[in-house]
């Protein structure tokens, strides 16, 4: 089935547009002109992605966007949100809400087709998370939590296995250690635990990894990634 993008803009000249060239892409579309339409059309039509552009009358794009994410039944919808170049710090406050990326106005088709490719993708992505995971010599069993490199198991402590799914299910992007902090030793860390922490665990990862360390890319102050060359 055809996935459904909604489109929250008020210019009617973007609508047409978009709604043209989505359409032409294959997806099918419906539009909201204002936040209070956009959250009933939300809830009722349950798109697969929605557009949200920042700058609307009455409701503002990040009220919206709070509003969608508050709510049980439109909260899971991915969002990209549309904006100004003047729009920086909105923009900031908008992933913050839960936004799933943006793009700046002006934008070119190709790239918005992109990025709701991508986002669509990892949407999927995150509702069936593997449960095997293979790349060269290193499998991964998820149900299991195990973990082999060449076929031997190797013993990863429930963090060490927590870091690595984490890095995995990011795969090519940079996480910063106070996103792995974040993520794997939730909020508990504020005292003594460092971002060091997230460093000494990975040194003991890699170690346990023998050859397969070589996936966990270092990038020099600021975090890791995880990357398959082809
Ligand atoms: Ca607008």
């Amino acid at each position: 089935m055809k996935e459904k993008i909604l489109i929250i803009e008020d210019e009617k000249d973007i609508i047409k547009m978009l709604e043209y060239n989505l359409k032409k892409e294959g997806f099918r579309v419906v539009d909201a002109r204002d936040g209070e339409d956009a959250l009933d059309l939300a809830s009722r039509e349950h798109p697969d992605l929605i557009l949200l552009d920042l700058m609307l009358p009455g409701m503002d794009g990040l009220e919206v966007c709070r509003a969608l994410k508050k709510e049980s039944k439109t909260g899971s919808i991915p969002v990209i949100m549309l904006t100004a170049k003047s729009q920086e710090s909105d923009k900031v406050v908008g992933l913050e809400l839960g936004a799933d990326d943006y793009v700046i106005k002006p934008f070119s088709l190709r790239e918005l087709v992109a990025r709701i490719k991508a986002v669509l993708r990892r949407a999927t992505e995150k509702e069936k998370p593997p449960e095997i995971f293979q790349a060269g010599d290193l499998k991964i069993d998820f149900a299991r939590i195990s973990v082999t490199v060449k076929d031997k198991p190797v013993e990863l402590t429930a963090k060490e296995f927590e870091l690595l799914k984490t890095l995995l299910k990011a795969k090519g992007r940079v996480l910063s250690r106070d996103h792995l902090l974040d993520t794997i030793w939730g909020f508990d860390h504020a005292m003594e635990i460092q971002t060091r922490t997230v460093d000494v665990h990975i040194r003991t990862l890699r170690k346990k990894l023998k050859n397969a360390a070589k996936y966990i890319i270092t990038v020099k102050n600021y975090g890791y990634r995880f990357e398959i060359e082809e």
